[in-house]
């Protein structure tokens, strides 16, 4: 059996989809800390992988509220732009 964070993925999909727009360092490593710091702004939300039913609609129902994710992840962007934990060199 597997827990899995069903606010983890929805924030994946956020974050991929919003820095297309974004002009900032997409690397592993601020990725990362974006979805760490959005996460840690946001309930999680854990499902056992194998009750289906029961992990479509959390999902659903996260999908919904998806106005404070928004808030978490474009805060997220910001703070890992304006100071990724990796000087700017480094970026390739
Ligand atoms: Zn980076």
């Amino acid at each position: 059996m597997a827990l899995v964070n069903v606010m983890e993925g929805i924030v994946d999909e956020k974050l991929e989809l919003m820095l297309k727009d974004e002009d900032c360092c997409k690397c592993d490593r601020c990725l990362e800390d974006m979805k760490a710091i959005a996460l840690n702004q946001l309930p999680s939300k854990y499902v056992s992988t194998h009750n289906g039913e029961l992990f479509s609609k959390l999902d659903a129902l996260m999908r919904q509220s998806s106005i404070d994710i928004n808030v978490s992840v474009t805060y997220a962007i910001k703070m890992v732009s304006e100071h990724p934990s990796h000087s700017l060199d480094e970026k390739k």
